[in-house]
């Protein structure tokens, strides 16, 4: 409950919160919503010596269209992508995956840049981010650097972020007309990280799949890109074994860790039951 002492700052610029980064090193932590990191600290698995916080910086927050392209801020936070009308229309996955994050107080202070920088595999933004093809924005001492979401995730809480750099924004291309999107999430309870959880985006033309984009939360070390699961499904009619094919390629690749929300044969059954579920939920949306 109680962690350890630091030092507090509070820049209001990216340029001034990237020389205090450079300042401190090792030793400092930049703070979002705080909602992944002060818990941390309280148990004291993170003791920084001097916490960064990003809130006070305004460019970092928004949702804005520029150029074809929807560019998120990373301190947008989860109760901000779920009221944004341009998401709802352009970019409904994302506004269905932050309103199964936590809970709302929660959702109030989560950014989907701290969801994403964090690494934690039980994190939904970032199975959601890869299925949207999303890039990320970097910006560190040496100017701006672009990852894509599916390079971005390395191993548990370990991500291709360097010490000295900040995620400035989240750039995702609006869906194409008639793309239909589900994300389906098995967890205890409200406010519980996934046991599994599957995202799915599908094209089709007529009964046949066009495209398809499927993703894993929470069944291995880093969010999974299940693409033998695209490949089962694209250019063939969608039918119960075409579903159950993709259902089993996605089971394939899992490599949950045992815990209380299941040993590893039961959250490898949910992450292809949820795949089924969300490829069908997705289909009916293809309008
Ligand atoms: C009860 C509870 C339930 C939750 N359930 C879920 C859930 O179901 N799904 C889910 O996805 N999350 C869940 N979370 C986590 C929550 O969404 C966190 O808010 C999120 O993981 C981290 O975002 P944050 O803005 O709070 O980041 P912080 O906690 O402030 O920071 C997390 C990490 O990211 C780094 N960081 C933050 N922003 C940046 C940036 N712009 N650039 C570089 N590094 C940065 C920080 O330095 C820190 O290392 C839950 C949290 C709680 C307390």
């Amino acid at each position: 409950m109680i962690p350890s002492v630091f030092e507090y700052h509070a820049p209001s610029t990216v340029s001034e919160a990237l020389s205090l980064l450079g300042q401190y090193g090792d030793g400092a932590k930049l703070l979002a919503g705080g909602h992944s990191l002060l818990p941390m600290m309280k148990l004291r698995f993170a003791e920084p010596a001097h916490l960064i916080d990003l809130n006070k910086i305004r460019e970092l927050s928004g949702i804005r269209e520029e150029g074809g392209v929807i560019k998120i801020g990373a301190m947008t936070s989860e109760t901000a992508l779920i009221d944004s009308a341009l998401l709802q229309k352009k970019i409904p996955l994302l506004v269905e995956a932050a309103s199964l994050i936590a809970d709302p107080q929660v959702r109030n202070r989560g950014t989907i840049g701290g969801d994403i920088t964090h690494g934690d595999p039980g994190n939904d933004h970032p199975a959601i981010t890869i299925a949207l093809d999303a890039k990320f924005i970097l910006v560190g001492p040496k100017g701006e650097r672009t990852v894509a979401a599916g390079d971005f995730f390395l191993g548990t809480y370990m991500t291709d972020l360097q010490p000295e750099e900040i995620l400035k924004e989240i750039h995702i291309k609006p869906f194409a007309p008639k793309t239909g999107s589900a994300y389906c999430k098995l967890k205890r309870k409200t406010g519980d990280f996934a046991t599994a959880a599957a995202a799915v985006v599908l094209q089709m033309s007529g009964d046949v799949v066009s495209s398809a984009r499927i993703t894993l939360t929470n069944v291995g070390p880093i969010a999974l890109h299940a693409q033998a699961a695209e490949q089962a499904l694209v250019g063939k009619p969608l039918t119960d074994a075409s579903i159950a094919a993709a259902a089993a390629a996605a089971m394939a690749i899992c490599d949950p860790a045992e815990d209380l929300r299941g040993n590893i044969e039961y959250k490898t059954a949910m992450a292809g039951e949820m795949t089924k579920r969300a490829i069908r939920l997705a289909a009916t949306r293809c309008k």
